[in-house]
């Protein structure tokens, strides 16, 4: 375990839902938009449960064989290598799926009899079947798909586990977490945060994804290191948001009129 302390500020009750999730052997799914702390949160409770986190960050090439495992060549020899959900399930750590929804549709078959009362994975390519130790925790994150270009989770498979849903902090908090992360000043995280909540209500600009916490937290940063303020709001919050030059402009002037 290590000593870094993850920070994490809670927003509502979800420690004691992944507390009674964990203790309940019943998976968890958060759901949310990007960089609304999902991540964060799960660090912050393995480090808090004192169990081994192991996050698998899915793309649309991640298949059951990178969960579970393969039969290397070594030498003259063919070895088997646990793959890091088969690790988890023996040693009995907390296993992140993030962006579950990206990953083959052979992953969801292969946690299948882990999410119900089995919690047993089966090793095709041993012809084995091993139980899940005790403490093994299966946890996933989703981004859901009110935009275009998120890939959506079959009903199925969400009601396999509880899930919780995440969204950007109120002010105060979101403000309290700029701070923390990158020791801003206040006014100045009050500044990036009016931002954030000005360009997430401009529905009108269609934007896929809309402003997140981590964005946020970026700019802060190169604030705090020294770059301009305007400088860093458009490099760490304008530029990643769109491609449009128009938007761009748009999105320039707003920022410039609040920082
Ligand atoms: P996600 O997994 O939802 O994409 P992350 O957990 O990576 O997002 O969060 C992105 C960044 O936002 C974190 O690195 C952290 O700086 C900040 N953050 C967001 N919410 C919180 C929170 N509640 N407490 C502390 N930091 C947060």
């Amino acid at each position: 375990m290590s000593k870094y302390i993850p920070y994490y500020h809670l927003i509502d009750k979800e420690s004691e839902v992944f507390t009674h999730s964990f203790k309940n052997k019943i998976p968890i799914l958060i759901k949310g938009p990007t960089g609304t702390g999902k991540s964060r949160f799960i660090e912050y409770m393995s480090h808090n449960l004192e169990k081994k986190l192991i996050t698998i960050s899915c793309h649309e090439e991640t298949s059951s064989t990178d969960l579970i495992g393969r039969y290397i060549i070594k030498g003259a020899e063919t070895i088997w290598i646990d793959g890091p959900l088969t690790v988890a399930v023996k040693e009995g750590a907390i296993l992140y799926l993030d962006e579950i929804a990206e990953a083959r549709p052979d992953v969801i078959v292969a946690i299948h009899s882990l999410t119900d009362h089995r919690r047993e994975l089966y090793i095709d390519k041993l012809g084995i079947t091993i139980k899940a130790h005790e403490d093994f925790m299966l946890v996933a994150s989703y981004n859901p798909g009110y935009q275009k270009g998120f890939k959506e989770l079959k009903p199925s498979t969400k009601q396999r586990f509880i899930a919780l849903t995440f969204n950007y902090p109120v002010a105060k908090i979101e403000t309290e977490i700029l701070i923390n992360e990158t020791s801003v000043e206040l006014e100045t995280a009050k500044q990036l945060v009016a931002i954030g909540n000005k360009i997430r209500n401009l529905t009108e600009l269609g934007l896929t994804e809309t402003v997140s916490t981590r964005l946020l937290v970026d700019a802060a940063k190169l604030i705090k290191s020294g770059l301009p303020k305007r400088l860093s709001t458009h490099v760490a919050i304008i530029e990643p948001l769109t491609d449009e030059p128009q938007t761009l402009e748009a999105l320039k002037d707003l920022c410039n009129l609040m920082i």
